[in-house]
C-alpha cells in the first residue's frame, strides 16, 4: 500500500451523483479523485443493471444506461478526474485532512463526497436472476421501467407488502390491465393509509399469504407460478412483469458509524443541502435520499456536492 496523497477531494462512489460530483469539481480545478468500487457493485452503479433509461432530460430517444453511464464518465475523465476502479474500504473522518483508504491507492483528503448509492434488494426467485429474466420483465423500479410497451395492458406482479409496495402497485395499474400485489401474510406492513388505497383501488388485487414460486417464459416473462403458503396450492398465472418493492440496502456499511445516518442506514443530511454531520464530508444521490432514487435527482445532488465543497474549500460557506 503506498502512502497517502494529499487532495482537495476525494469522491466515493461511481453512479450519476459521483460522476457529476466529478465533472463539477474538476471543472472547478479540484483536482478530484474518483472511487468507482469494484466489489461493492459494478462501477458505474446501478444504471449498468438496466436497458433503457426514457426519462433523463436530454435523450428524446433514450439511451441505455451502460451509454449513460460510459458518457458520464467520459466527461468526468475529460476534465481531469482521477479514477480508482476500486473499492474504498475504510475512512477516518475523525480528523482533517480524512484518511480514505481504497484496495490499493489511500488519499488524505480536505473534502470528501459520499456517492455510493443503495442497492434495491431482490428475492432468490427462481426465472428473476440476472441469467434468466431480470430486465427482461422482472425489475426493482416501476417509476422507471413501468412505463415500458412489454407491460402495457398485462397483467404486472408486485412484490411486497409496504408501503412502497402499494406506491409502485398504484403506479403500475396506469400500465397494466391489472397489477397483483403477492405479499406472504395475511395484512399488509403499509400505513393505514396507504392499505385503504390499495384495497380501493379496482386494478389492485392481493394475493394473501402468497409468494411467487417461479417466474417463467420465452424472451421475455410470460407467466408465474404463485404458492399459497397456507395451502400450499400452486396456480400458474399470466403475468408480464414481476417488480420487486422488497425496500433499498444503502452502502453506507463502510462508514462504521463515522457520520450520522438514519435508523434506515440512509446518510443524514441537512435538508436542502449534502452537508453532512461532519463539516467537510457531502452525500449525494441515493446514498442520503430513500425518496426519489432518481438518475437525474443523484445527479443534481452530485452537483450541489461539489459545488458545496468547492464553495466550502474557498471559505465562502
Ligand atoms: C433496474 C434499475 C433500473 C433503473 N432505471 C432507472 C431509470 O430508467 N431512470 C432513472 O432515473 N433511474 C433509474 N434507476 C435508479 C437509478 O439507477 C439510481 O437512482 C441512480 O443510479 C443512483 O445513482 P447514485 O449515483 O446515487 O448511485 P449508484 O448508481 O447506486 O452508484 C453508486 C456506486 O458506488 C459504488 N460503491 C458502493 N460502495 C462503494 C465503496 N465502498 N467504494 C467505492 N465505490 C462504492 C457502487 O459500486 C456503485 O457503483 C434504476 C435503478 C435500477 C436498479
Amino acid at each position: 500500500m503506498e502512502q497517502p496523497k494529499a487532495v482537495k477531494v476525494v469522491i466515493i462512489g461511481s453512479g450519476p451523483a459521483g460522476y457529476t460530483a466529478a465533472i463539477y469539481a474538476a471543472r472547478a480545478n479540484l483536482e478530484p479523485v474518483l472511487f468507482e468500487g469494484f466489489f461493492s457493485g459494478p462501477a458505474g452503479g446501478q444504471l449498468m443493471t438496466t436497458t433503457e433509461v426514457e426519462n433523463f432530460t436530454g435523450f428524446p430517444e433514450g439511451i441505455t444506461g451502460p451509454e449513460l453511464v460510459y458518457r458520464s464518465r467520459q466527461q468526468a475523465e475529460r476534465f481531469g478526474t482521477v479514477m480508482h476502479t476500486e473499492d474504498v474500504l475504510e475512512v477516518d473522518l475523525s480528523n482533517r485532512p480524512f484518511l480514505v483508504k481504497g484496495s490499493t491507492h489511500s488519499y488524505l483528503a480536505e473534502t470528501v463526497i459520499i456517492a455510493t448509492g443503495a442497492t434495491a434488494n431482490r428475492l432468490d426467485i427462481p426465472g428473476t436472476r440476472d441469467e434468466e429474466f431480470w430486465q427482461k420483465g422482472v425489475t426493482a423500479c416501476a417509476v422507471c421501467d413501468g412505463a415500458a410497451p412489454i407491460f402495457r395492458n398485462k397483467p404486472l406482479f408486485v412484490v411486497g407488502g409496504g408501503d412502497s409496495a402499494v406506491e409502485e402497485a398504484t403506479f403500475l395499474t396506469k400500465f397494466g390491465s391489472i397489477v397483483y400485489l403477492v405479499h406472504r401474510r395475511d395484512e399488509l406492513r403499509a400505513s393505514k393509509i396507504m392499505q385503504k388505497r390499495a384495497l380501493e383501488n379496482p386494478k389492485i388485487k392481493i394475493l394473501w399469504d402468497s409468494v411467487i414460486d417461479r417466474v417463467g417464459g420465452d424472451k421475455i416473462v410470460r407467466h408465474v407460478i404463485i404458492k399459497n403458503l397456507k395451502t400450499g396450492a400452486l396456480t400458474e398465472m399470466e403475468a408480464a412483469g414481476v417488480f420487486f418493492a422488497v425496500g433499498h440496502t444503502p452502502n453506507t456499511s463502510f462508514l462504521k458509524g463515522q457520520v450520522a445516518l438514519h435508523d434506515n442506514g440512509y446518510i443524514k443530511v441537512v435538508p436542502g443541502t449534502s452537508k453532512t454531520s461532519i463539516e467537510g464530508v457531502y452525500a449525494a444521490g441515493d446514498v442520503q435520499d430513500n425518496v426519489y432514487r432518481q438518475a437525474i435527482t443523484a445527479a443534481g445532488s452530485g452537483c450541489m456536492a461539489a459545488l458545496e465543497a468547492e464553495r466550502w474549500l474557498s471559505g465562502i460557506i
